[in-house]
């Protein structure tokens, strides 16, 4: 018997996988090996047994360590898919899925034996020891040890758990209504599912008893959520619901904490586990069910190589383990809505209206803040403001001679930060310091266009008497600061969150009444065909969380697009009306879900070159009924001129197979070897 070994390293020029003979140590697909290749050692993963190579025995090398945690072979099957789907390497699709750095941390527990304690001489001290085992040695280890001598206690080493810390909040067990009975009833036969609610209708509900069926037939789940940060709450009501049986993997935990939520998957000791996109690849054994909770929240694409979707990836391992599919939201996306049968939770479950949504038309306005909004501001208790926009102004420009200040790394305006006194970069970092006057022709009339968070936040703090929180990425930064600012606004008895569409994910703040949202139509303005599902988005789920207490609340969108089917669906709360219109649209343009998607993205120093390359690629990416446009210029970034190439594709395997071989073919040729490519298959 041999091994074949794909090595895990990040090139594209390699691909294995390689033959390597049987080391001592047993190994089985999934094994992580260590091996020698050519002149460097790299770890392995074995991704299949044979009975005999091509090579002649003498010529095989024996991998020199076998790693003790292995990857199932579930998911090594499933990488393999996720490096052809994706247009990647076997090798950079297994790093995804295997076993954390670590390894467990033993401590030492003590066990009652099955020496009686009759007539044995022992103190009161001893007693209570050994009334409270079994317990972690911990510094009772010398008595214990005493104890151990006497044969009425064993001392041994067990891994330990470094849990990650959450709020646990208790449990309430209620009884489902008639609509989530439905849904209940749907999921039990099996299949994947679109579970279409509003917030505070149940879905939470839904998966936690779907969850708790699949435990009973001896099946174990995931559940993806957005961003841990953003959505404690989901996570905390599973630990609250199954306790220990739930892992987290999160990406704030340590090593440590990771390595063990791990291994307790792996063990079968845990059998929940909950997280955002990575969670996909968690070691459950016998899934029976996934959870996509927001599953229109664009976090679930990766933008590492491979360019994976957790959402797909999640529909994937569920067609090839049986397990069922549960993809939830508010506001789903048109490729769920059609792709998935419906199940409706059509009212919230405390009997409260959705709050009315009001447009309010900028146009010709020169404040940042409507009149009406800032009346409502101030009565308002407590409030949430939406401004999908960070930093003090979006560009400066000179007033005598037009100068714009852009970023000299990427062709895009710099943001004032005012806190911090720069000018930044949104896209690569840059910063530099603010101008006081123009360097193109003197003038000291530079003119600060539209506003930020900051800005409004600095306006806010003038105008009302309620402390402002401001989540955006500026604030956000620290860990734990997300959950932190979030604590402190739930605990305030009034203020006002303002910021980034972070403020418009899963929280449940059950006294904000007032929901505004600013420049409704920034998000429409991107030249991109998801512009308007992603507008949808944003205020029908910022629209779900005000109001959601007894006092009612109501919404306010300042928008100069007031007419954008987008944003006059939203303020009807009308997502099937929306769905349908933007469903229709999209067959008309050819856009996903009626077409697949690739986009090529060559980049290099200089134009010439990437816009070469990239001719070259759409040269050979077609394939039958593939649509090939471009190549486009695309903006620089970082330093980098950019070209891209979009494929429209009839039939998704031959279409992709197509867009791969074409830019491998480019990356090998000597005449493009300045340029890198990247490849997204479903870009968002
Ligand atoms: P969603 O996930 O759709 O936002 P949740 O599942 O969080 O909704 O439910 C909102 C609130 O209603 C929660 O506090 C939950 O405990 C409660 N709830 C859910 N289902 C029921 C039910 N059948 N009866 C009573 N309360 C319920
Ligand atoms: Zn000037
Ligand atoms: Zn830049």
């Amino acid at each position: 018997m041999i091994a074949r070994v794909e090595p895990l390293t990040t090139t594209r020029r390699l691909s294995g996988p390689f033959d390597y003979a049987l080391p001592e140590a047993p190994v089985e697909v999934g094994s992580v090996v260590r091996v020698a290749f050519g002149r460097q050692a790299l770890d392995g993963v074995v991704v299949a047994l044979a009975d005999s190579s091509e090579l002649p025995a003498e010529r095989l090398v024996v991998p020199s360590a076998v790693r003790e945690e292995s990857v199932p072979a579930e998911l090594v099957a499933l990488a393999q898919w996720m490096a052809r789907e994706y247009a990647s390497t076997p090798a950079r699709a297994l790093s995804l899925v295997l076993p954390p750095p670590g390894r467990p941390r033993m401590r030492l527990w003590a066990q009652r034996t099955d020496r009686p304690l009759d007539g044995e001489r022992l103190t009161d001290h001893q007693r209570e020891l050994l009334a409270g085992l079994p317990a972690l040695a911990g510094d009772q280890l010398g008595a214990l040890r005493r104890l151990e001598r006497r044969g009425l206690v064993t001392v041994l080493a067990r891994a330990g758990r470094r849990a990650p810390l959450s709020r646990v909040l208790a449990d309430r067990p209620v009884e489902p209504t008639a609509e989530q009975r439905q849904a209940l009833t749907a999921v039990e036969e099996g299949g994947s599912y679109l579970l279409h609610g509003v917030t505070g209708s149940g879905k939470t509900e839904v998966y936690l008893r779907a969850a708790a069926s699949a435990l009973e037939r001896g099946e174990g789940v995931i559940v993806l959520v957005p961003e841990i940060a953003l959505t404690p709450q989901t996570v905390s009501r599973f630990q609250a619901r199954f306790g220990d049986t739930v892992a987290v993997l999160h990406s704030a935990l340590s090593e440590g904490e990771r390595y063990d939520e791990w291994r307790r998957l792996r063990s079968g000791e845990a059998r929940i586990a909950v997280g955002p996109r990575s969670a996909v690849f968690a070691p459950v054994a016998d899934l029976g069910l996934i959870v996509v909770d927001e599953e229109h929240d664009a976090s679930y694409k990766h933008e590492g190589d491979p360019r994976y979707d957790a959402r797909r990836v999640a529909a994937e391992r569920a067609r090839r383990t049986g397990a069922r599919l549960l993809a939830g939201s508010a506001t789903p996306r048109p490729e769920s809505w059609r792709g998935l049968p419906h199940l409706r939770l059509t009212e919230r479950v405390n009997g409260r209206r959705l709050p009315p949504v009001k447009v309010l038309d900028m146009r010709g306005s020169r404040h940042p803040l409507h009149p009406e909004t800032r009346g409502a501001l101030a009565a308002a208790r407590k409030s949430i403001v939406l401004l999908n926009r960070r930093g003090w102004s979006n560009f400066l420009s000179c007033r005598d001679c037009g100068k714009a200040w852009e970023c000299p790394q990427c062709d895009v305006a710099l943001v004032l930060h005012r806190a911090q006194d720069v000018l930044a970069c949104h896209h690569c970092g840059h910063r530099e310091a603010v101008p006081g006057r123009c360097d193109a022709c003197g003038s000291l009339a530079v003119a600060r266009h539209g506003a930020g968070t900051e800005r409004v936040e600095h306006e806010l703090r003038e105008a009302l008497d309620v402390p402002v929180f401001r989540l955006d990425a500026d604030t956000a930064s620290a860990k734990d600061a997300v959950s932190e600012l979030l604590a402190r606004f739930d605990a305030a008895p009034a203020g006002l969150l303002l910021g980034t569409q972070m403020v418009a994910k899963g929280h449940d703040f059950p006294d904000v009444t007032l929901g505004v949202v600013l420049d409704a139509d920034s998000t429409l303005r991107f030249p991109d065909f998801r512009a308007e599902e992603r507008t949808f988005a944003l205020i029908a789920q910022l629209a779900g969380r005000a109001g959601r207490g007894p006092r009612g609340g109501s919404v306010l969108v300042q928008t100069s697009s007031p007419d954008a089917p987008a944003i006059e669906a939203a303020s009807r709360h009308d997502t099937s009306g929306f769905l349908a219109g933007e469903l229709a649209r999209r067959e008309a343009l050819r856009y996903p879900p009626f077409a697949d998607l690739i986009r090529v993205v060559c980049l290099s120093a200089d134009a010439a070159p990437a816009r070469a390359a990239a001719a070259a690629v759409a040269a050979a990416a077609g394939a039958e009924g593939s649509e090939v446009l471009g190549p486009a210029p695309l903006f620089r970034l970082r330093g980098r001129e950019r070209f891209q190439v979009v494929v429209k594709a009839g039939r998704r395997e031959p279409a992709i197979a197509a867009v791969a071989s074409a830019v491998e073919r480019a990356a090998r040729d000597r005449a493009h070897r300045q340029v890198a490519f990247s490849v997204d298959v479903d870009p968002q």
